[in-house]
């Protein structure tokens, strides 16, 4: 039996005990150190599709969690961006349309007539969701961190060993974790150690891992989070993610209130700044103020390797992208899922260490290039937009020139480890305005099949209205309250 010691027990060392053991059994013996005087960070509240790996790990469904959290969940169907381009909105929902061979047809319909529909079915921000079985449509969660944590407690019961106790000190060669000692004195031994300690990575930095710094592309690097009660009489099925003249801010309907936050960059805004603008924000839109002094301080960027010798990097420890396509608990699932399968015979062979902490490495980059593409927004109107304009990524810059140039294909947008398909980069890219008529038009001249490219394409768009007239929907509180009786 192999021994694995998980450092935290915030959501990364929850997710990877749970993960584990559901896929290891009694193979491993596990046990999580944590520090319950040392916070959990308790703000990774939005989720994407990929949570429902996490589900299946537990043994649960989608109306099993609804009914296990409570107040402590609801749908998510998608982000809404809003003044992203000032006075202008889109979303970037789950929902996928039909791809004719190379592209998204139906946008190249709609984009031109300027009909442009996203996708099919669900896919605006809305209060209702699909009126059919969960399994049967694209979705994730808004979940309460604390909630969700205890749930997970719940399942794996008494299958772990759970130790609160303050890890006093770590000793490595450099190559390897050799042990730990706790505040108590006790010597930690382990074949396997999991870092999940957060942003203080207190084993996998003895390890001298390389850190990739992202903060000339993206230099936001603080948070002010603070949640504002709410009685929902609709419940929105969707986060809405609103820029502002220095950053932006997120809003997250959960049960019997919203959790909001403003991320921003100290280059740009002293944190009193920030609380002042923050404060004016909550007043305009909840009329209330701001009443937290927690700032959350981060450094923007990855670690170019998660898993050196014995132990392995997850969740904050191993790097952190700002949260706004809400990646956190996304990148942790898979960090982990990646491991277990590559990894499945806890040999530690050489090979599937390059392979890990490359697939690792196309992650994070998958990742951070599409947050980079948010900001392709041209905005002038303030020191920190001016900045962001002037330092997109070259990545950034040849994305925008395809385009504008020769609008977008599948093999452009093809991500190695996201989920995102073309009618993500669509959606955004439409929302920023990056498409013109002349780069449809081009896109079509380079196809020896135009004609039926363009009769495919309004062929498609009328099939997704036609979805959207005639698709049952149903309040999204209603199935929720149904749920919880
Ligand atoms: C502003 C912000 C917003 C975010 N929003 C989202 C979102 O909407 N969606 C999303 O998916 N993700 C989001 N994230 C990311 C998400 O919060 C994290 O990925 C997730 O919470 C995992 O955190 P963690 O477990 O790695 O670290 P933490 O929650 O910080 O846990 C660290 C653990 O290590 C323990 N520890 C630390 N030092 C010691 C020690 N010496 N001895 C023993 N134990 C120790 C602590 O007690 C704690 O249990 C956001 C992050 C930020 C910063």
């Amino acid at each position: 039996m192999k021994k694995i010691v998980i450092v935290g027990a915030g959501s990364s060392g929850l997710i990877a005990a749970a993960m584990m053991k559901n896929y290891w059994g009694n193979e491993v013996d596990i046990s999580v150190y944590y520090d319950k005087s040392n916070k959990n960070i308790a703000v990774g509240e939005s989720t994407t599709p990929i949570i429902r790996l996490l589900l299946t790990h537990l043994g649960l469904s989608t109306g099993e969690l609804f009914r296990e959290l409570k107040n402590g969940a609801t749908m998510k169907l998608g982000i809404n961006f809003k003044d992203w381009i000032p006075g202008t909105e889109y979303f970037h929902g789950f929902g996928q349309v039909p791809v004719f061979d190379i592209t998204n047809t139906s946008a190249i319909y709609s984009i031109p007539e300027k009909k442009f529909n996203g996708g099919m079915n669900y896919n605006e921000p809305d209060f209702k969701i699909p009126d059919k079985p969960f399994e049967e449509y694209d979705h994730a969660f808004h979940i309460d961190t604390q909630d969700f944590s205890d749930l997970i407690l719940k399942v794996l019961g008494d299958t772990v060993n759970f130790v609160d106790t303050k890890i006093k000190s770590v000793l490595s060669d450099g190559e390897n974790i050799i042990s730990l000692t706790t505040e108590d004195d006790e010597i930690i031994t382990a074949d396997l150690f999991v870092d999940c300690s957060g942003f203080s990575n207190l084993l996998f930095k003895h390890l001298n891992p390389k850190w990739n710094d992202i903060s000339d592309a993206l230099p936001l690097d603080r948070a002010i989070p603070q949640q504002i009660p709410h009685k929902f009489m609709k419940l929105p099925a969707f986060t809405v993610a609103e820029a502002t003249d220095n950053g932006w801010t997120w809003r997250i309907p959960i049960g019997d209130r919203y959790g909001t936050g403003y991320v921003y960059s100290s280059r740009f805004l002293s944190d009193d700044e920030a609380r002042e603008k923050y404060d004016a924000w909550l007043f305009k839109n909840f009329q209330v103020h701001l009443d937290t002094d927690r700032i959350i301080r981060y450094k923007p960027g990855y670690y170019e390797e998660y898993f050196i010798g014995n132990c392995l990097a997850v969740g904050l420890s191993s790097g952190f992208i700002e949260p706004l396509e809400a990646t956190g608990l996304q990148i942790i699932i898979q960090q982990i899922q990646e491991f277990m399968t590559i990894n499945s015979t806890l040999k530690n062979l050489e090979y599937n260490r390059r392979i890990l902490n490359k697939s690792h490495r196309a992650l994070y980059t998958d990742v951070y290039d599409f947050i980079c593409l948010h900001y392709n927004t041209n905005r002038t109107d303030s020191e920190f937009w001016r900045y962001m304009t002037a330092n997109k990524t070259e990545w950034v810059k040849e994305f925008d020139n395809k385009c504008r140039e020769e609008f977008l294909d599948v093999r452009t947008c093809f991500r190695e480890k996201t989920f995102w398909s073309i009618d993500s980069f669509i959606q955004v890219c439409e929302g920023l305005n990056m498409f013109t008529t002349q780069s449809i038009q081009n896109f079509l001249e380079s196809k020896l099949d135009k004609a039926t490219i363009v009769a495919q394409a309004k062929e498609d768009y009328q099939y997704i209205e036609n979805q959207k007239n005639n698709f049952r929907k149903i309040s999204h509180k209603k199935v929720l309250d149904i749920i919880h009786k």
